[in-house]
């Protein structure tokens, strides 16, 4: 059954009711089980952190992107972001999520296109929350970025100005703790995770490194590099995570001005944003979402299908709560 109103977040799994980790069944079946998308490969892109570091924000961008480019069929340009198309956000992921929840959301709208080799692809997209700097929810935060990476191709961590060795440990942990879940099912045995992404939001340090991917890829092999001056547990720990995913990139985002980032009457328009960040978001979201560049999701080196979701994510909610 396709949904009948505007295509907004909604919430499949949830920490709300006693901590336990509840599969939204019936949003699973609509988003999922939808005749028109249940059939098709599925690249999945995951969007991961802790609150209030505009991964909604973002997100909008991402949804913007997808509706233009596969659904209007409008970008024929690198230039793809136009006041003419109307504000950045208000309508889009926010409507209908529970705000601060620790969950995972999903746009409930799938959007179908052709990869270069002609096959047809869904394109799904999510926000996981948490709260990582809490101990007291550090483990359900596990669950939930461990679910989101099982089920993810393109996991997409999004970090405030740096990547720090807190968040590499629990980078480490997280994943980790998902890769039990890989190891205890003999089906999904020897499936490694796709794509992962550091997003650094506000980056100050333009002066070392640049802003986009270029710049992201130095303070990459930077931060992963082995050195002697740490200890060898963080060396073995920056080996675990370079083991745990097929590729690693980074990206560099600017600030997006003082209206986005504290005006209570920003409303999304494209000219009260910083044109540094609008650069750099125009050229990021291609770089995950465009034709050649979205990654089908595999389990066991198979590529799944959107109906398989359904069947996945109630598998790890029962994993992760049992
Ligand atoms: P989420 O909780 O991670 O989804 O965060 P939101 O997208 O809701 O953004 C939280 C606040 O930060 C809002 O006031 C946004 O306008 C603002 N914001 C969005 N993106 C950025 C950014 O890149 N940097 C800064 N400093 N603020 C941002």
């Amino acid at each position: 059954m396709a949904f009948a109103y505007e295509p907004s977040a909604k919430q499949i799994i949830d920490l709300s009711e006693g901590n336990k980790i509840a599969a939204n069944e019936d949003i699973l079946r609509q988003v999922f089980l939808n005749p028109s998308v249940k059939d098709k490969p599925v690249c999945v892109v995951s969007i991961n952190g802790t609150f209030r570091q505009g991964k909604s924000f973002l997100i909008n961008f991402f949804v913007r992107y997808l509706k233009l480019k596969y659904k209007l069929k409008k970008i024929t340009s690198e230039k793809w972001l136009n006041a003419e198309d109307g504000n950045i956000s208000g309508t889009a992921w926010k409507c209908g999520s529970g705000r601060h929840t620790v969950g995972i959301l999903v746009w409930s709208e799938i959007f179908i296109t052709e990869l270069p080799s002609g096959e047809e692809i869904a394109i799904v997209l999510l926000d996981s929350q948490g709260t990582f700097d809490v101990d007291t929810t550090k483990q359900d935060c596990a669950a939930i970025f461990a679910i989101s990476t099982l089920i993810s191709s393109v996991q997409i961590f999004n970090l405030k100005e740096k990547i720090s060795l807190l968040d590499l440990e629990h980078l480490e942990c997280f994943s980790g703790y998902g890769q039990l879940a890989l190891q205890e099912g003999s089906r999904w045995n020897a499936a490694p995770f796709q794509n992962l992404w550091f997003l650094i939001r506000d980056w100050p340090y333009q002066f070392e490194f640049d802003f986009g991917t270029s710049g992201g890829q130095q303070l990459l092999n930077s931060v992963v590099s082995r050195t002697t001056e740490l200890t060898s547990e963080l060396n073995i720990q920056k080996d675990n995570i370079l083991k745990l995913f097929e590729n690693i990139y980074c990206c560099l985002l600017p600030h997006p001005g003082e209206t986005v980032a504290k005006s209570p009457s920003f409303s999304g328009k494209l000219e009260d944003i910083d044109e540094r960040f609008l650069k750099h978001v125009e050229e990021f979201v291609p770089k995950i979402l465009s034709q050649e560049n979205l990654v089908p999701k595999t389990i066991n080196g198979e590529k799944i299908k959107v109906s398989d979701l359904f069947t996945f994510i109630q598998l790890y909610c029962d994993y992760f709560s049992g």
